[in-house]
């Protein structure tokens, strides 16, 4: 039969009703991983540096060469997007011999404008199932000590105060997550994530953070005994958590 839709339409039958989605992936219209532009890879690298504090606004950027080989891109590729994100506001640049590009001071401002509810709702369904397949994957075959680095930094979180600070070691949990439990190309992968996320939701409160640590805490101790739905389950309770 052929479809209304043409050859490449849906596959849908008219009159079938679509699988209902799994709870926690109603919001994800679309899958968007490492399916992105080099110039959209620029930008989610630079916004990460910045939730990690690698860079703060203000600060000079490395040079375009420099970026370019680390992100394993070509240097036009790097210059055009730290163009558009001086056109943006996200960056200045400033000529002369202290010149070069940096971060604008203005950047938490500028990245306000940009949040998109439903692209980051796709990528944070996306970032979840990431890291419920990791969990899933890995869960009683870790070595014992692998789990250390992170627990951690559980604890530098129960203790950390500034705001700034308690995202930056959010942001490093969840990368050192994906590097022990994926290897270091995952790792990869997931910073490309967040970084994006940097750039389309607002950052979570401190006591947001506070209650996904104790998500983070949860997860590590039932990894640590090889318990592998009651660690997914808690991966999924952190994406869950909202502000009181
Ligand atoms: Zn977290």
């Amino acid at each position: 039969m052929v479809n209304a839709a043409g050859k490449f339409g849906p596959y849908d039958q008219p009159g079938q009703a679509r699988p209902a989605p799994v709870a926690g992936m109603r919001n994800a219209p679309l899958l968007s991983g490492r399916g992105q532009t080099g110039s959209e890879l620029v930008r989610s690298r630079i916004a990460l540096q910045v939730r990690l504090k690698s860079v703060s606004p203000g600060d000079r950027l490395p040079d375009a060469g420099v970026l370019a080989e680390e992100l394993g891109i070509s240097e036009i590729t790097v210059r055009r997007a730290l163009e558009g994100m001086c056109q943006d506001g996200l960056l200045d640049r400033r000529r002369g011999r202290a010149g070069g590009t940096f971060v604008a001071p203005g950047w938490d401002t500028v990245v306000a404008l940009m949040h998109d509810a439903d692209e980051a709702a796709s990528l944070n369904a996306f970032h979840l199932l990431l890291e419920c397949g990791l969990v899933a994957h890995s869960a009683g075959e870790l070595p014992v000590d692998r789990l250390e680095g992170l627990r951690t930094l559980v604890d530098e979180m129960d203790l950390a105060d500034d705001p700034a600070r308690l995202l930056e070691l959010e942001a490093r949990f969840h990368l050192d997550l994906a590097e022990a439990l994926g290897g270091p190309g995952i790792r990869e992968f997931a910073g490309d994530l967040l970084g994006r996320l940097c750039l389309l939701l607002p950052a979570p409160t401190p006591a947001v953070v506070r209650a996904q640590n104790r998500c983070h805490a949860e997860l590590l101790a039932e990894l640590g005994r090889g318990a592998m739905d009651p660690a997914v389950r808690a991966v999924k309770q952190h994406q869950h958590v909202r502000p009181s």
